[in-house]
């Protein structure tokens, strides 16, 4: 253990499944080792409302559960971890690694687990900016219950779309899933239950093209991609899930990425820069879930352990 409170052997940057779970086995491999979050512990998989699809939990848990449980279990073997951490910066050592969290907030570090996962992407189109936060957004467990009994529009045709367009229905007396081809891209069990429930209802082949409203959410006007035709859609707020980008930026100078920004690691985590380990969404995979995720935040938590004993 370093005299320095500030020396780690392995600082995980990303407080989702991917990095607690990272943390766990690092805490068990007695490495000395800190995990850094901007937000609140969990991910991305807080903001789903119930997660059916991670083993071991039959009747489903709530999405918000799982970062806190994670959290308890690493802590436990001596984990630490400290939040709110924003605007980090990552720089080469002599030892290995500087991670600075503000100008006297200096980590050094031998190896790095990115866990920093993926972001929603925006639509970019007119209207969705100047709407953000009135109207428009991106999660519908934060935002959901401000839309009693009133008219809604999910974007896309993913396995978020049309979940969060299910959840949606919990409030909204209606809820239209635009989507820009006839046939869904969501798991066939998700596709099931949106068919059968009669407050949604797609909008094939439609593309969004403007956001309207003043001080809020007015509509959406789209366009048949068959037809040419544009009508508006009177909704009182939308919600975006058309996809998500990697959350690399803070190694993009170290790591090679893919086109969409995913850092490039195989099964193993290992990237392009020896002592950078990639877990999580943020690697480039086929299949981004809880479960694949903490298969990443185990594999790099050992990978991190056997280059230290390396150098
Ligand atoms: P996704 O699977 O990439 O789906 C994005 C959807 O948005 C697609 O249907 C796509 O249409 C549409 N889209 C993309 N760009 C668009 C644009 N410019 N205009 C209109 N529509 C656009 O993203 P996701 O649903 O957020 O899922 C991300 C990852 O997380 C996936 O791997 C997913 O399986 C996983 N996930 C899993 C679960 C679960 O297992 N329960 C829940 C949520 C997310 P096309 O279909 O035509 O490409």
């Amino acid at each position: 253990m370093s005299e320095n409170e500030n020396d780690f052997d392995v600082v995980i940057v990303g407080g989702g499944p991917a990095g607690l779970t990272a943390g766990l086995y690092a805490a068990r491999a007695r490495m000395n080792c800190v995990l850094l979050e901007r937000m609140m512990l969990g991910g991305q998989i807080a903001t789903t409302e119930m997660v059916d699809n991670y083993p071991g939990f039959p009747e489903g848990i709530a999405g918000a559960q799982i970062g806190p449980l994670f959290e308890t279990q690493a802590k436990r073997f001596g984990l630490k971890v400290r939040q709110f951490k924003t605007g980090l910066k990552v720089e080469r050592s002599d030892t290995g690694f500087t991670v600075s969290c503000g100008a006297d907030d200096l980590l050094q570090c031998k190896s790095l687990i990115i866990a920093t996962g993926s972001g929603w992407t925006p639509l970019g189109i007119p209207g969705e900016e100047r709407l953000r936060g009135a109207g428009v957004s991106y999660c519908a467990t934060c935002d959901g219950a401000f839309f009693r009994e009133q008219e809604l529009a999910v974007i896309g045709g993913g396995n978020s779309a049309v979940e969060e367009a299910l959840f949606l229905t919990k409030f909204a007396a209606k809820v239209y899933v635009i989507h820009r081809r006839d046939q869904l891209r969501a798991e066939k069990i998700v596709q099931e239950r949106a068919f059968a429930n009669p407050k949604i209802e797609f909008v094939w082949s439609h593309i969004p093209l403007e956001i309207v409203g003043d001080d809020g959410v007015a509509g959406v006007k789209i366009r048949d991609l068959k037809t040419e035709k544009e009508r508006l859609l009177p909704v009182a707020g939308v919600f975006i899930y058309v996809g998500m980008k990697a959350e690399s930026g803070l190694v993009k100078d170290f790591v090679k990425v893919d086109e969409r920004g995913y850092i490039i690691a195989g099964e193993d985590t290992v990237t392009s820069c020896p002592g950078i380990f990639a877990a999580g969404d943020v690697r480039v995979k086929p299949l981004r879930q809880v479960a694949t995720a903490i298969a990443d935040g185990a594999t790099a938590a050992i990978m991190a352990e056997k280059y230290i004993e390396s150098l």
